[in-house]
C-alpha cells in the first residue's frame, strides 16, 4: 500500500524534478515514456512522464501516476501501479494520437479501485486487476470504444495481456493474455 505520507513526498520531489524533464520533451504531451490522462470522475489530469533519467527522478514520477490512478471514490487509497500497464497505455496514446493526427487524451473511467469498493461494482470480477494497480479503464477522446479496443489488438507491441470491450470503454490489464467482448 502507497501510504499518504509516501505519496505527498514524492510528488513534490516530483514537481521539483519535472522543470528539466519538460524542457527535455518539449515536444508536447504524448511521446515515449510520457502520459496525458484525464479522470473522467472528476476532470482531474496529469501529463508527466511515466520515468525519468535518474533512479529517485523514476520512483518520484511513478509514485506521481501511482497516486493519479488512486481510487478517488475510496479515500483516495493508492498502490504502486504496475510499470507495464504505464507503458502500455504510454505506447497505445502514441498510436491513438497518430490516428487521430493529433495529441489524445486518456479519459479514465477507473484505474486501482479498492477490493472493498470492487465488491459494491456490478459486474466487476471478485479477483479484479484493478485491486492490485494493473488493470484501466478508459477511453480516447475522439474515439470510440471499439475504434480504441481494434486499434490496440491490431498492435503487436500490445499483444499481451487482457483486453475487455465494452459499450462505454475499453478494458486494458497487464495479466495474462485474455480476450473478451461484453458490447
Ligand atoms: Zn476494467
Amino acid at each position: 500500500m502507497l501510504t499518504r505520507r509516501q505519496w505527498i513526498g514524492g510528488i513534490f520531489a516530483a514537481t521539483l524534478a519535472a522543470p528539466g524533464i519538460v524542457r527535455a520533451q518539449a515536444s508536447g504531451v504524448v511521446g515515449v515514456n510520457r502520459l496525458w490522462v484525464i479522470r473522467a470522475w472528476d476532470g482531474e489530469q496529469l501529463d508527466a512522464p511515466i520515468r525519468l533519467r535518474s533512479d529517485d527522478g523514476s520512483r518520484n514520477a511513478w509514485m506521481l501516476w501511482s497516486y493519479f490512478w488512486r481510487d478517488v471514490k475510496d479515500d483516495d487509497q493508492a498502490v504502486w501501479i504496475d510499470m507495464a500497464l504505464l507503458d502500455r497505455l504510454s505506447a497505445a496514446q502514441i498510436l491513438a494520437s497518430g490516428q487521430r493526427g493529433e495529441e489524445t487524451p486518456i479519459v479514465m473511467n477507473s484505474g486501482y479501485r479498492t477490493v472493498e469498493r470492487n465488491r459494491t461494482i456490478e459486474g466487476a470480477a471478485p479477483n479484479s486487476l484493478h485491486c492490485i494497480g494493473k488493470a484501466c479503464d478508459f477511453n480516447f477522446r475522439g474515439l470510440t470504444p471499439r475504434q480504441t479496443a481494434d486499434l490496440l489488438d491490431a498492435e503487436s507491441r500490445l499483444s499481451s495481456g487482457g483486453l475487455g470491450r465494452y459499450d462505454d470503454f475499453t478494458h486494458l490489464d497487464t495479466g495474462p493474455r485474455r480476450r473478451w467482448d461484453r458490447t
